[in-house]
């Protein structure tokens, strides 16, 4: 049914573990060649080992201009190229408003808000130069839809996402590359696993679809966002998230 994009390549940030991981392992499966980038280059060499000859790790903290360009580099030198970029990494720690430092909102919105900035103005000349180029942000529904005790910086952050994207999106259009955001509800990742049994389950009974997400159904959207068919989208965000935003109070669920 779609295209192939086969040879083409993706750099994933956020990629040695949870959603990341999901979407990198996704793309390598169908054929791109991955950078797979985290702060940890022993992580992301791990990841790409897992994913094969078509994958390479690469160490960089997105929140920093410097190290974003030379991830684009890297990916430049080792594949010849980037079409893709899948800008996923992101930090989710909780504070309460009252509780919340300066130093604590800044670290938030550097790694989750500025990093969209940084990664997107790093790889977009090569995506200029060749006329192609497929951006997808790893936003959330936590704060463009719905807000959490303890989230306000992370929400804040996620929502900024939304609003740079549309920009962007006017922005490069005409050098034929499109940027969307995937809005993920709670997917199962490590870290949701260590929060145990009940509190995975009481989640997946507010949720419609009665399930948790699992990375693949990220990764899927994203690889959607990146087709060659999704061409004519751009500036748009699609909710994942098994319609845990939808009912309006706990009667819905009834
Ligand atoms: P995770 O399991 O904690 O993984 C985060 C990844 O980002 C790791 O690979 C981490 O590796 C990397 N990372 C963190 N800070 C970085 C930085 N400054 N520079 C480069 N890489 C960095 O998180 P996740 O649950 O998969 O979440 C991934 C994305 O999905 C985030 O943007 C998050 O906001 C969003 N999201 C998640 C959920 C969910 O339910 N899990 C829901 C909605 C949205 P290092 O520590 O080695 O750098």
């Amino acid at each position: 049914m779609f295209e192939s994009l086969q040879k083409k390549t993706v750099i994933v940030t956020g990629a040695s573990r949870g959603i990341g991981l999901g979407i990198a392992k996704r793309f390598g499966a169908a054929g791109l060649n991955v950078l797979v980038v985290s702060r940890s280059l022993q992580d992301a060499c791990k990841v790409a080992e897992e994913i094969g000859p078509n994958a390479m790790g690469f160490a960089a903290d997105v929140s920093q201009q410097a190290e974003c360009k030379a991830m684009v580099e890297a990916a430049v030198k080792r594949f010849g190229s980037v079409d893709v970029l899948a800008a996923n990494a992101g930090i989710f720690p909780s504070a309460s408003l009252a509780d919340m430092t300066v130093e604590a909102f800044d670290h938030v919105m550097h790694t989750n808000l500025r990093s969209a900035f940084l990664c997107t103005q790093a790889v977009m000349s090569v995506m200029q130069e060749q006329g192609f180029g497929r951006i997808i942000l790893t936003s959330s529904i936590t704060g463009p839809i719905t807000g959490f005790p303890g989230w306000s910086h992370y929400g804040a952050s996620k929502a900024g996402q939304l609003g740079f994207m549309r920009t962007a999106a006017i922005e490069l259009a005409r050098s034929g590359i499109t940027i969307n955001a995937v809005m993920p509800g709670n997917i199962m990742t490590e870290g949701l696993e260590d929060m145990g049994e009940d509190y995975a389950a009481r989640m997946a009974a507010s949720i419609p679809l009665g399930r948790l997400g699992k990375v693949e159904d990220i990764a899927n959207a994203v690889l959607f966002f990146a087709s060659h068919e999704a061409g004519y989208i751009t500036g748009q965000a699609i909710v994942v998230d098994g319609g845990q935003v939808l009912p309006e109070s706990s009667d819905a669920m009834a």
